[in-house]
């Protein structure tokens, strides 16, 4: 018996049915862009996250792409970010012309409010914060930077979906909050998708009509836009599955309790959840040495196991093609060396999880 690092065949049987019957409601109604149920479940989510507004779109870097272009990020302008990221929250900089200046992280690998200040210039429009493995990033300080600055926030919160920090959900602290529904996501769609959340009215009116080639009102255009509307068919079936994501939370959520609870700390550093924190562990990553050893021992065990990301954005070739500057973010470089992710998908027993733990126990004892 395999332990999967992520069990999307287990979800697809088990929703077998809702789905087919999400299928059939799309046909008989035909509408197959927009329309009713976007409406609808643009207004579950907004309820959900505590947002005035959330736009749906076909991706969360078409969240992060439409975000930026609303806020008006533009060619000569810097954005603030991390490096250890997903590549997308920094394609979608680069493709509005906008240079990403990194910033490094702490040893819970989001971003260190106290490096941002130095690299804030005269050019700087953004801080683009990402809130990895479903923490959310320390949002009080990193908003009382913007402030003084007067900089804009966008929210990375493509792995955060019912995140909280202070109690108040990822997505929710910035100017615009961009979430990915894409498979391997928690809140996860039947392929690719993702949505803004913002409490401006004008940013919202604004990414609905670029969305949609930039059209208001059947025939008038008034700037060149984009396509990414959200497909009703993918649209039933969240609706169906929005129903069990405080489910997929609390499970998930209770794996890590028990990681935390099997785990020995001795050789193995686990970021802890701190009070301000609500995690929903996207992604439970553990910092060690000897990684390569231990994922060989943990394989022959049938463990699956992943890493996110081994290669930081800076050191990507698409990056150092255009950039070739030196850049120092010695704990970012640090961590990619020492990260690895444990299964933590809500399908997993805690037989599983207690195997999983004693098996990474038992390789630092020997
Ligand atoms: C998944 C992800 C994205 C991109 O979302 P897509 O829906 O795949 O486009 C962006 N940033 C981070 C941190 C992600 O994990």
């Amino acid at each position: 018996m395999i332990i999967p690092f992520v069990n999307l065949k287990k979800q697809s049987r088990l929703e077998e049915k809702t789905i087919l019957k999400a299928v059939k409601q799309t046909l008989k109604s035909s509408n197959f862009i927009l329309g009713d149920s976007n409406i609808n479940l643009e207004k579950k989510i907004s309820h959900f996250k505590k947002s005035k507004y959330c736009a749906l779109l076909n991706s969360g870097t078409d969240a992060l792409t439409l975000g930026l272009h609303v806020l008006g990020i533009k060619r000569g302008d810097e954005v603030i970010t991390c490096s250890n990221s997903f590549i997308a929250s920094v394609a979608s900089i680069v493709h509005l012309g906008a240079k990403p200046i990194f910033v490094d992280v702490k040893d819970d690998q989001n971003i260190n409010p106290n490096l941002i200040e130095a690299k804030i210039t005269k050019k700087t429009k953004a801080i683009m914060p990402v809130h990895l493995t479903g923490r959310v990033c320390d949002m009080r300080a990193v908003i009382k930077i913007a402030r003084k600055y007067k900089l804009k926030v966008i929210e990375d919160a493509a792995q955060s979906f019912g995140s909280k920090f202070n109690g108040k959900m990822a997505g929710t602290f910035g100017d615009i909050g961009c979430i990915s529904l894409h498979p391997l996501k928690n809140f996860n769609g039947v392929g690719d998708g993702g949505f803004i959340l913002t409490n401006s009215l004008s940013y919202y009116k604004r990414i609905c009509s670029l969305r949609n080639h930039g059209i208001r009102d059947r025939n008038f255009v008034d700037e060149f836009g984009y396509v990414s509307r959200y497909d009703t068919l993918k649209t039933n079936i969240l609706l169906t599955r929005l129903k069990n994501i405080k489910n997929i939370i609390s499970k998930r959520r209770n794996n890590a309790k028990l990681y935390f609870k099997y785990i020995d700390k001795t050789n193995v550093y686990i970021p802890p959840e701190t009070t301000n924190e609500f995690n929903t562990y996207h992604t439970f990553v553990i910092q060690i040495k000897k990684r390569e050893q231990l994922i060989k021992f943990l394989r022959k065990k049938n463990i699956s196991t992943s890493i996110h990301y081994p290669i930081p954005i800076h050191l990507q070739k698409a990056f150092k093609r255009i950039y070739n500057s030196k850049i120092h973010l010695p704990k970012t470089i640090k961590q990619s060396k020492e990260i690895l992710s444990l299964p933590i998908n809500e399908h997993l027993t805690k037989k599983e999880i207690k195997f999983i733990s004693e098996s990474i126990n038992k390789f630092y004892k020997t």
